[in-house]
């Protein structure tokens, strides 16, 4: 390829919108080009990235015995009706209606039409075990579309799906794929973590993401993990044991009353003014999930995970209530308490959620909806009404104990590039897709799910390999291999061994560029840094004495050598 006919645009700022790396990089290096919110045209040199990445996730898929089809991207509302998610999806769900009125989405997964798809053609047995796949652009509605390619609305995924006809038979495919995954992301050169996780809208039992870890903003999850031993879960799923606290509060309250406790809006006021730790007060937090308002009880030390009390509750949205939301909530009630006042009792009807850290609290204080008061002594099912709920709804904290090995355990931000999920029947039970076992009777098949964002996962390699003056891309997913530069496009001898090596090196398989623009060799540099190549060969003045440089983006090394070490250097690292 030659530089002067690329069709390419390097910016000289980052764009204002961008807030990650990877974002700033990919529109300044002219990778992506923005047409909407969360819509970005992939230019040549992206296009070229996200191929090699999807060889790489093909040629992994296939070896692990999967095969390749491709699903419509437009789907009918019927079959969202079938399995229940035409309701559960919410808005991400890109809802819409053709010239007959027959409702549709844009497909944002494949369950419901792989699900069809398999009771139609898999009546028997003996066609199991079948993982399908496929590679395809995805759009869902995001609530904030951010970060570039990282969380886009349109966005290229790899998604499959198993059908086994028992557990034992998932569990082989789900490690199967775990396999898979590690050997894409290696071949990728993105170190990965596999780390536990909830299994939201999907849903299912078991699940995993595969995290790149990063200590940046791109990273949106928080990922607890124990050195000593191999557990780490996201945040939405991590357990841990508790560090030992007070939670009896017997030698500050003799006896059970209600006090005075004057402006103490907040856990720190409360504790401040009764002279206590946070661990002897019952937390009472409003959520609305589903649009109803859930109570959850907390040791006020601890914070509540939503997911888990999202889950706890089986809702598929979940949102702190606003203070408009408590108000209205406290009036429906006959109470006038303002947030931080906030207790169980007299909320007849409304769901409680306790965490089990409440499971341990004695004497303790908690809130009974009368603004400025607080009780004190109180003790469960005496003081407050008895807790039907209990459920593990706390966030995890690093330096809390590892549920596995009892060691502390550490936090770290991840980027996930994939998940893999074992959905059992969730699937095929409502959508009645069975197949006919030994004996001639229907059972519904045991279903597996296995997503990679192909896109994201280009996005998560630049967040991992980059200096200030651009990308650093693994050899394995770079746009091209080699970038050369005749420093001087007048001067003959200089074009014509930079023509040479450029002809040598794409006939041994090499994938390069020939920067044959008349700028400034400061200019080509920069380019050539901002895009990333890993390797540039400069043909400049040192060609009369028979040397070219070269330089190896990783580690800036700089090497003087003559054209055809450096081609000989050059294939054997690339060609394989
Ligand atoms: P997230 O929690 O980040 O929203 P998800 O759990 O919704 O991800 P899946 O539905 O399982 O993700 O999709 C499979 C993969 O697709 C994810 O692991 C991720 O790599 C990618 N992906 C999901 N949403 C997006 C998005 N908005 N933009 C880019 N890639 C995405
Ligand atoms: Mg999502």
């Amino acid at each position: 390829m030659k530089m002067s006919k690329m069709f390419v645009q390097t910016l000289r700022e980052f764009p204002s919108d961008a807030e990650v790396v990877s974002h700033k990089m990919l529109a300044r290096a002219g990778f992506i080009k923005k047409l909407t919110s969360g819509v970005y045209n992939y230019m040549p040199l992206m296009w070229r990235v996200l191929k090699k990445i999807e060889n790489i996730v093909r040629e992994e898929m296939d070896k692990a015995g999967a095969q390749e089809l491709l699903m419509p991207f437009v789907q009918p509302k019927e079959l969202w009706e079938e399995s229940g998610r035409w309701d559960a999806y919410g808005k991400e769900l890109m809802r819409l209606k053709d010239r007959h009125d027959r409702v549709m989405c844009l497909g944002p997964t494949h369950e419901e039409i792989i699900t069809a798809l398999a009771r139609d053609v898999l009546k028997s047995y003996k066609q199991m075990p079948v993982n399908l796949y496929q590679i395809q652009s995805k759009f869902r509605d995001e609530v904030r579309p951010r970060y570039g390619l990282l969380r886009g609305r349109e966005f290229i995924m790899k998604d499959a799906y198993s059908f086994d006809t028992s557990q034992e038979g998932l569990n082989k495919e789900y490690e199967n794929m775990a396999r898979a995954y590690k050997r894409i992301f290696d071949r990728c050169g993105l170190a990965t973590k596999m780390v536990q996780s909830d299994s939201g809208a999907i849903g299912g039992s078991v699940s995993h993401e595969f995290m790149v870890i990063t200590d940046t903003d791109a990273g949106e999850n928080d990922v607890f993990y124990c050195d000593d031993c191999d557990y780490s879960a996201n945040s939405n799923h991590a357990v841990s044991k508790l560090l030992p606290a007070k939670t009896d509060g017997a030698e500050y309250f003799s006896k059970t009353e209600i006090l005075d406790t004057p402006n103490t809006h907040s856990i720190e006021e409360l504790c401040e003014f009764l002279k206590i730790p946070a661990s002897i007060i019952l937390k009472t937090l409003v959520y609305i999930v589903d649009k109803k308002p859930v109570l959850a009880l907390i040791r006020a030390d601890k914070a509540v995970e939503e997911t888990k009390l999202m889950n706890a509750v089986g809702g598929v949205d979940i949102r702190i209530a606003s203070s408009a939301e408590i108000a209205e909530l406290m009036e429906q009630k006959g109470f006038d308490a303002v947030p931080g006042f906030i207790g169980p009792n007299g909320m007849d009807g409304v769901t409680i959620v306790a965490d089990e850290t409440v499971k341990d609290m004695k004497n303790f204080v908690v809130g009974v909806n009368q603004t400025d008061k607080h009780m004190v002594g109180a003790n469960l099912d005496k003081d407050i009404p008895p807790i039907e709920t209990f459920a593990d709804l706390r966030l995890v904290e690093a330096g809390e104990l590892c549920p596995q090995c009892g060691k502390p355990l550490k936090v770290t931000k991840g980027i996930e590039v994939g998940n893999i999920f074992q959905l059992g029947t969730k699937y095929s039970k409502p959508m009645k897709a069975v197949y006919l076992d030994e004996n001639g009777k229907a059972q519904p098949y045991i279903m597996g799910c296995y997503g990679i964002g192909i896109s994201r996962t280009a996005a998560a390699a630049v967040e991992a390999h980059y200096d200030e003056h651009g990308i650093k891309w693994p050899i394995a997913i770079a746009p091209y291999h080699v970038v050369i530069v005749p420093v001087n496009i007048k001067d003959e001898v200089q074009m014509k061994v930079a023509g040479e090596m450029y002809e040598s090196l794409k006939n041994a398989g090499v994938e390069v560029v020939l920067d044959d623009r008349d700028e400034r060799a400061g200019v080509k540099f920069k380019d050539a840094d901002l895009i990333g190549f890993p390797f540039r060969v400069t043909v400049g003045k040192t060609i009369t004495e028979g040397f070219v440089e070269y330089k190896i983006r990783e580690t800036d090394e700089m090497l003087k050598l003559t054209p055809e070490e450096a081609g000989k250097d050059l294939v054997s690292r690339i060609v394989k």
